[in-house]
């Protein structure tokens, strides 16, 4: 390993990059309504929404800038939180691995830009539209670079089983969504969610740390892919009934679910997250015990249908899953707010 340079620590960065006092109060408020709904105080649909990767800043503030309004068009059913994911895993390493590596996916890694850029992102996010976002936690060392501007994170599918993921996930001081794992068994994720909700002594970032438990850790489910490298959906009534009851028997707090609509879910074909998105709701009609549990979705979705490959420049188009495109989407999120009761 070649040790290139030293980057700057979080406090660093955030003394170059402040967040501004509206941007703090905004996500004070943000952070509220969330815990409100994962408490089951708020009956709010929680909707987890925005591109696969943020790749550009100038596509992702102009996709989050016409969430705003519509956000403000259904605020009486559904809150909002923008998916700003700049750091992607990828399944065997290879492939852009988001803004952190590249904040231009045209060129080559550049951490120190990286680190800057997303920050950056998630502050305009925050200053120009009121939304603090979810990000993906894949590196839990470099949380503290956005801590102040999230409201959001997921634990992905491959980091779940991941010790220093949980342990992290478990002193942060707002929702954590912990995925079931690629391969689908709910105990991994249920241990997570475990390890996450119970307090813990650690290192992190060369400290001793310890952690107090994080009472809004909740499930997503994404899907998973099978021993023959297919894909099999976990958002039916049956797959939301068994997490109820795994629930029942664990002993955990504030039982959630968030279903991802996209992933293993569609099998990456994005339209069908609007069908997915509306059987969720459906199944929540037909049980008390099933509505009380689900407490939202994630879904892709980006300036345009589809996904394309980086060197294909096409502004607002996804270059890694598939995403629904503005206009389903913003049909999507109108019909949600009729549907859900
Ligand atoms: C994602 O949300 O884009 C993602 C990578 O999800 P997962 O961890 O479920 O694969
Ligand atoms: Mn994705």
């Amino acid at each position: 390993m070649i040790f290139k340079r030293k980057l700057p620590i979080p406090k660093e960065i955030k003394e170059m990059y402040p967040i501004s006092p509206e941007g703090a109060a905004a996500k004070r408020s943000n952070d509220e309504v969330l815990r409100a709904v994962l408490s089951g105080e708020s009956k709010k649909l929680l909707v987890v929404i925005g591109p696969c990767s943020a790749d550009r800043e100038d596509a992702v503030i102009e996709y989050i800038s016409r969430l705003r309004p519509l956000q403000d068009r259904v605020a009486d059913k559904i809150v909002i939180v923008p998916r700003i994911y700049t750091n992607k895993p990828r399944t065997t390493g290879a492939g852009y691995k988001g803004m952190l590596h590249q904040p231009n996916p045209q060129a080559q890694s550049d951490m120190l830009r990286g680190l800057i850029s997303i920050r950056k992102l998630h502050m305009r996010a925050i200053n120009e539209t009121g939304f603090s976002c979810a990000d993906e936690m894949l590196y839990p060392e470099h949380h503290r670079f956005v801590d102040d501007v999230l409201s959001y994170v997921a634990v992905g599918a491959r980091s779940v089983e991941d010790q220093q993921h949980r342990m992290t996930a478990s002193g942060l001081d707002i929702p954590v969504g912990m995925k079931n794992p690629t391969g689908g068994d709910l105990s991994v994720m249920m241990n997570a969610l475990k390890a996450a909700q119970s307090g813990h002594m650690f290192i992190y970032r060369n400290w001793e740390v310890e952690s107090k438990g994080n009472p809004f850790a909740h499930a997503i489910l994404r899907g998973y892919v099978d021993s023959h490298g297919i894909a099999h959906p976990n958002y039916h009534y049956e797959d939301l009934a068994r997490l109820s009851a795994l629930y029942q028997t664990s002993g955990l707090v504030n039982p959630a679910v968030l279903v991802d609509t996209n992933h293993s879910n569609s099998g990456k074909r994005y339209e069908e997250q609007v069908r997915i998105a509306k059987e969720v709701l459906h199944s929540t009609r037909h049980s008390e015990e099933i509505h009380s549990l689900v407490k939202g979705l994630m879904i892709e979705s980006y300036l345009v249908d589809g996904c394309q490959k980086p060197e294909e420049g096409v502004y607002g188009k996804s270059i890694t899953d598939p995403c629904l495109g503005w206009e389903k989407t913003e049909r999507l999120i109108l019909d949600l707010a009729d549907l859900w009761v």
